[in-house]
């Protein structure tokens, strides 16, 4: 038995419990792991509450990452004892997930652990870290170089943003966090943040063009959000577009594209091929000062797990929050 949240769902409502689990239950899949560290991303708190349909099957074990070590593997690719982490490819929305003590997945969805990080690092970064990473790897692919001016970070003192303040600000560049938690000022400057707007700036309908700023965005929010973002986009600069946090929505015009020659990145990071994947940890490895990530993340127990999901899609979380799912 291995203790796991699980979801389940009547036709009126969904519940979500620690729940006792026979080790049988699990999916069918090459490689077994013991679980350490989860987190809650922002996807995992739409699964925990049931706010947007992100779970595809019932009952569904959320989590849509972890880090851990194999128990036993049928794949040659991994062998018991090897230290694993695990980002998306639908885990925790259509097959079980990482907040659990086990997990069973393919051996194509697993990476070998960085060694620069131990498990609890590993998800102190988490699918948000890492889809940070990709958002700046976009950004420097594209040639956005530091010197070419302010970058825009939006949803700033959430997971992605914070990780991707600390990755572009390591990088030399001039970091501008757009956060709605004024009282957050000190704690987004010691992650580099060299200026701070108000996000009530950025949230309203603009107009279809603005005052030039940003040489470059990572935008965690959408909506108008992301519309303001390229409507102040310098000519010829790039906007990563990941989030939606304030919305889905994309209330913008054709105008920063065609007449500023701006670029609007798309990142996702639950299919990116496994290339991209290590490039993005390695740049992690490389990049995130440990001691930031200690300042980025608070833990919880498995149940704990459960407010921290209502927390975050209630927009009340700074950085992350990593899962000790043996706590
Ligand atoms: P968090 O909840 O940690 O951060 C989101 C931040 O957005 C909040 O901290 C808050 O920052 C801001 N925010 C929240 N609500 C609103 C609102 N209504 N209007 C404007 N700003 C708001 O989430 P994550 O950082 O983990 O994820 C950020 C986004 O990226 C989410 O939408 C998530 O689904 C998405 N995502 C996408 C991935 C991909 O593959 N494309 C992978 C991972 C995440 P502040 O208070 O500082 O303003």
């Amino acid at each position: 038995m291995f203790k796991a949240l699980l979801i389940t769902k009547n036709e009126s409502a969904q519940s979500v419990a620690v729940t006792d689990i026979d080790e049988s239950q699990l999916p069918e899949a090459a490689v077994t792991v013991k679980v350490e560290y989860s987190t809650i991303n922002f996807k995992d708190g739409l699964a925990i509450t049931g706010k947007s349909p992100v779970v595809r099957k019932f009952p569904m074990v959320p989590g849509i990452d972890f880090a851990g070590v194999v128990e036993s593997s049928s794949s040659d690719k991994f062998k018991a004892g090897d230290r694993v982490v695990l980002n998306g490819w639908g885990v925790g929305e259509g097959h079980w997930g990482g907040l659990a003590q086990k997990a069973r997945v393919n051996a194509e969805w697993l990476i070998k652990l960085p060694e620069a990080f131990s498990a609890k690092q590993a998800m102190a970064i988490g699918t948000a870290g890492y889809t940070a990473a990709l958002c700046v790897e976009a950004l420097v692919a594209h040639g956005v170089k530091p010197e070419a001016g302010e970058i825009l970070v939006t949803g700033a003192t959430g997971g992605v943003g914070s990780v991707a303040i600390a990755l572009l600000a390591k990088r030399g560049y001039k970091v501008v966090a757009s956060s709605g938690k004024a009282g957050e000022a000190d704690y987004l400057k010691s992650l580099g943040a060299a200026d701070i707007v108000d996000r009530n700036t950025l949230s309203a309908a603009g107009k279809p063009l603005q005052k030039e700023r940003w040489a470059g965005v990572v935008d965690c929010v959408g909506s108008h959000t992301l519309a303001n973002a390229c409507a102040q986009t310098r000519y010829g600069g790039f906007v990563a577009a990941c989030g939606l946090a304030q919305g889905m929505d994309f209330p913008a015009s054709v105008a920063p594209f065609i007449l500023r020659g701006v670029s609007l990145l798309g990142i996702d990071s639950v299919m990116a091929p496994l290339a991209v994947r290590e490039k993005a940890w390695a740049r992690l490895a490389s990049d995130l000062d440990a001691s930031k990530l200690e300042s980025i993340s608070t833990l919880v127990g498995l149940g704990g797990a459960i407010q921290a999901g209502q927390d975050i899609v209630a927009g009340k979380i700074r950085g992350r929050v990593v899962v000790d799912v043996n706590a």
